[in-house]
């Protein structure tokens, strides 16, 4: 089965000594496309250092909602000029987090919205997180007012899209009417190892009715580890485990769903530069 990584922090410090390993695992599992998203200046840095380092892995640039209040004007400054890069196929990765509240809100929505601004000027598009406490969706709602307010889904944002999703809704949570109203957006959505938590059930049925054109998976890595993957640190090889869930629940043959996937991949992050 050809996998890809839509999302993994191997930009992350923990990563430092052996990430050429970690990466040669994954090739060795089937993974043939990994995106490295950063989150904040420094890791925006070490994102396109590692794109630069090995040619077949693709950045993507901006500030998480966790470190909306911490990056300045000129961080921001800084990260957003690195955004036409030819490694960056993506603006991320940014959202709001109305769980852990790391910023406060009115931080993470002045963040969000320069992101997506700076998505739709790049044509680039919006990697995105959102979370909300156990049982709730305000995060969500919110989220879907922010984009609607955007103008994604109008004219001026298919106009630099064209059919391809304007943003990508990562590592999955919500109810079911969210993720329909997400599609009715245009957008892509990425599945992790949140799959298998608790209060995640509605996954299942969602990964059940995304078109495969616009169906991502990812691992978060070095975070939500899938069942048997190392819990201390999740690494992209480990994306299989959530692949096969998928296949499962969409009652799919494993390797047409695999050709999906890189074929989903490469139309959501076109690249500028050649594949090695
Ligand atoms: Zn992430």
């Amino acid at each position: 089965m050809r996998l890809v990584d839509s999302h993994c922090h191997v930009n992350a410090d923990r990563f430092d000594t052996d990430v050429g390993e970690v990466l040669e695992r994954a090739r060795k599992a089937g993974v043939e496309r990994v995106l490295v998203p950063g989150w904040n200046v420094r890791s925006v840095e070490r994102a396109l250092e590692l794109a630069g380092e090995h040619p077949w892995l693709d950045a993507s640039v901006g500030v998480h909602p966790h470190d909306a209040a911490k990056v300045d004007d000129a961080g921001w400054t800084g990260i957003a000029a690195t955004a036409r890069d030819d490694a960056v196929v993506a603006i991320g990765e940014t959202g709001l987090d109305y769980d852990r509240v790391f910023s406060p809100i009115p931080e993470q929505l002045t963040n969000l919205r320069r992101n997506l601004a700076l998505a739709h000027d790049t044509a680039k598009p919006a990697i995105l997180h959102c979370r909300s406490a156990a049982g709730r969706r305000d995060g969500q709602d919110a989220l879907l007012g922010e984009l609607r307010a955007a103008g994604v889904g109008t004219a001026s944002w298919a106009a630099a899209f064209g059919d391809r999703p304007a943003a990508v809704i990562h590592s999955f949570s919500g109810p079911v009417d969210y993720a329909q109203a997400v599609l009715d957006l245009g957008l892509a959505i990425s599945f992790s190892g949140l799959v298998f938590r608790r209060g995640e059930e509605p996954s299942r049925d969602v990964v059940g009715f995304v078109p495969a054109a616009r169906l991502l998976i990812e691992t978060d890595s070095p975070f939500l580890a899938p069942p048997g993957a190392p819990r201390s640190r999740n690494e992209p090889e480990w994306v299989r485990v959530t692949a096969a869930w998928a296949a499962d629940a969409r009652g799919a043959d494993p390797v047409t769903l695999g050709d999906g996937f890189v074929e989903a991949y490469d139309r959501t992050f076109p690249r500028a530069r050649p594949r090695p």
